[in-house]
């Protein structure tokens, strides 16, 4: 925890995806000082602009729902502030569970309940009475959440980048952090391109580069990176209504798109994570097979009919990061006062982001966040616990399954 609020101060954030702009954007917002914000390509570069947008509060863990509740109004409050940006909530968003799955999720109702977080259970007709281009499966249970919905990335990162520009935030792209600086003790600030930025607090965000940037501060946590992948169709001849859905049963999610189109996502369990080789590491190098998403068309078209009258006009390709516990790392690093980090929100980095960059800000600007965090703390892992998960190589089914 930084130990006390900040009044003056430069904060660099390296990295300019979602976690990062959504970060430079509310501390702008409480005018915390000087906000510099590094990007070594162009915004959204990396996993942000790959990410399907779909978004919703009902997850697993106490500090998770909560700060899902926080993100999922910032959404709707962005929609009105940002120029270009619109947050779909129109239809919520609907999680899909077979009945040996539900055995699971079920429990978890009370805690929605106690936390106040909105939600419905549905049977499989409710599900077609609401939304006649769903024909799921009789035995499915669908959790549905009201305030949940889906963002188009690429509306989204260019018109949070521009508010943020707005607000006085220098967003540098093209400028790669080399070396994060430390002196007595404590982090000093950034060197990129052979120039030095003295900063009195660093925010890391750079998701699945984090281990390679961190190297040289012997800073290890347990991160692992797996390649996912999603697709968007050609327009539909009918107009189609339908809400986007986390169909875990079918390893995959849909969900409408900008142009009456529909995209489709598929998990791919079984392949080896990827190793990031440096920092210099390039997401445009990630492939996946074209035929995962006929096997994907082929398990959700008898969900979604209107599947089988697409063509397709677009491939996404990124990767996803899981730590050892399937929960984020958030927060300061004790050990280096004045470095905090924001990284591995499994499959749901966009859907964190809003409330990521506020409670990272609220760290810096009031000393603590609103919301406990220390189920997200960098600092939660026994460093023979780090070294054990990062000595292995394993397949996505191997890591704790968190989806959205
Ligand atoms: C196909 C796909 C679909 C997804 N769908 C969803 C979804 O529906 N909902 C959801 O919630 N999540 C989804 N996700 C996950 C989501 O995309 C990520 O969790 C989220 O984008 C992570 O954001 P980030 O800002 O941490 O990372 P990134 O967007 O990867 O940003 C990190 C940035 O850091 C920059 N960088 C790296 N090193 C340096 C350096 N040394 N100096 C300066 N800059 C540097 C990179 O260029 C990059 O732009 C999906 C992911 C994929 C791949």
């Amino acid at each position: 925890m930084i130990n006390s609020p900040m009044k003056s101060s430069t904060i660099v954030i390296v990295g300019g995806g979602v976690i990062g702009l959504s970060t430079a954007y509310q501390l702008a917002r409480r005018k915390a000082g000087r906000v510099v914000l590094l990007e070594k390509g162009a915004v959204g570069d990396g996993s942000s602009s790959r990410a399907a947008g779909i978004t919703t509060g009902l997850l697993w863990s106490e500090t998770g729902i909560r700060a899902r509740k926080i993100g999922l109004d910032i959404f709707r409050q962005l929609s009105d502030e940002l120029d270009g940006y619109t947050y779909h909530d129109e239809h919520g968003c609907l999680n899909l569970f077979s009945p040996d799955m539900w055995r699971g999720r079920e429990p978890l109702l009370p805690q929605y309940d106690r936390i106040g977080i909105p939600y419905d259970v549905f049977g499989a007709d409710e599900i077609s009475r609401r939304w006649p281009a769903l024909h799921p499966p009789e035995d499915v249970i669908g959790l549905f959440d009201p305030s949940g919905g889906y963002s188009e990335p690429s509306e989204y990162i260019p018109a949070l980048a521009e508010r943020s520009r707005q607000l006085g935030v220098e967003v540098r792209e093209g400028e790669q952090v080399e070396q994060i600086l430390v002196r007595g003790g404590r982090c000093a600030g950034v060197r990129t391109n052979g120039k030095t930025i003295e900063a009195d607090v660093v925010i890391s965000t750079v998701h699945v580069w984090s281990l390679a940037l961190w190297a040289h501060l012997n800073l290890r946590l347990p991160m692992k990176s797996f390649v996912h992948q999603r697709y968007v169709s050609t327009p539909l001849p009918e107009p189609l209504s339908i809400p986007p859905v986390n169909a875990n049963i079918f390893e995959g999610y849909v969900r409408p798109a900008t142009g009456n189109r529909i995209l489709l996502g598929t998990e791919s369990m079984d392949r080896q994570e990827w190793k990031v080789d440096g920092t210099d590491f390039q997401m445009s190098k990630v492939a996946a097979p074209i035929d995962l998403r006929d096997r994907a068309v082929e398990t959700v078209a008898p969900f979604l009919p209107a599947l089988k009258d697409v063509g397709w006009e677009s491939e996404h390709v990124g990767l996803l990061s899981f730590s050892c516990d399937g929960e984020p790392l958030l927060g300061p690093v004790k050990e280096l006062p004045g470095l905090l980090v924001g990284a591995s929100f499994h499959s749901g980095g966009f859907s964190y982001n809003t409330a990521v960059g506020l409670l990272l800000a609220e760290f810096v600007v009031d000393g603590k966040p609103r919301i406990d965090l220390s189920a997200f703390s960098p600092d939660r892992f026994e460093s023979e616990e780090v070294d054990a998960f990062l000595s292995t190589t394993v397949s996505q089914s191997s890591a704790v399954p968190r989806r959205h």
